[in-house]
């Protein structure tokens, strides 16, 4: 695996590597010896709040590797791995949103795992000098493979990447699960059939429509339980139990407005 391609020649790569090579300045100006410039610059980026724990470790303690910065509060693998190539030139590979984009696009990958972009990072990472090496990736993603307008044109790796024809394809928007709520629900019917239903309130799902009471906790105690009933909404995967009991006079259900989950609910009730 490579960013640049069979059909690129070395001094394709080397411009390449040359132009990847340009945020050095910024970080190498500052001096590196204690790792506390590039790793202040890396947090600052994040938000102060690792700031401290890193300044400490980056002061008082001889540097003992991505692995020790990882078990610092406020440090995760990012930022870890950030530090160590950048500040101490351990030979790691830095993986953020940036770099997931690049490599989705390079592999014409649309859904890579976090494993599949770890490896890619791992596997192009220019060993000679991995701080700017990432910084220069990163770079790319956040001010030439950008999000909405990719500039190929203008790309440095264009030559190896297999997305390039379409890039806004990659990677594929992250679908997000669909937040499970469990509920339970008491049905209530006449002798002929007919429900007792109440209007919800104004806020919650199913705000206005009518319908058999349903809570996320109910006292069930006396009734007789019959079932369960799944109903997926656009951001909610409904799962509701069911109890039945009886009542004097229901009402006619045409009558009220009625959603396709508590129409559910009551064909199940009724069996
Ligand atoms: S060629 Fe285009 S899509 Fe491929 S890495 Fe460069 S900017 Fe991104």
């Amino acid at each position: 695996m490579a960013l640049c391609s069979g059909n690129a020649s070395l001094s394709d790569t080397q411009r390449s590597k040359t132009w990847l090579l340009r945020p050095r300045k910024r970080f190498s100006c500052y001096g590196r010896e204690r790792g506390i410039t590039a790793g202040l610059v890396v947090c600052f980026n994040l938000r102060s709040w690792c700031v401290l724990p890193l300044l400490k470790a980056a002061t008082t303690e001889p540097f003992q590797g991505r692995v020790r910065l990882e078990s610092l509060p406020g440090i995760g693998p990012y930022t870890a791995a950030a530090v160590a190539s950048i500040a101490h030139g351990e030979s790691i590979a830095c993986v953020d949103g940036n770099v997931r984009r690049v490599m989705a696009r390079q592999m014409a990958n649309a859904t890579p795992t976090t494993k599949q972009v770890q490896a890619w990072a791992d596997a192009v990472l220019w060993t000679e000098d991995a701080g700017n090496w990432n910084q220069a990736v990163m770079e790319l993603g956040a001010t030439v493979c950008t999000p909405q307008k990719p500039q190929c044109g203008r790309c440095p790796i264009a030559t190896s990447c297999e997305g390039a024809s379409n890039p806004l394809r990659y990677p594929a928007p992250k679908v997000r699960a669909k937040k499970r709520l469990d509920l339970m629900c008491i049905v209530l019917l006449d002798t002929d059939g007919r429900p007792h239903l109440v209007q919800r309130g104004d806020d919650g799902i199913l705000a206005s429509m009518w319908g058999p009471e349903m809570a996320e906790h109910l006292d069930v105690a006396s009734y007789e339980y019959v079932g369960e009933v799944h109903h997926v909404l656009s951001h909610r995967d409904l799962h509701v139990r069911i109890w039945k009991g009886s009542i004097e006079q229901g009402i006619d259900e045409g009558t009220v407005p009625l959603s396709s989950l508590d129409q559910k609910v009551l064909k199940r009730a009724r069996g």
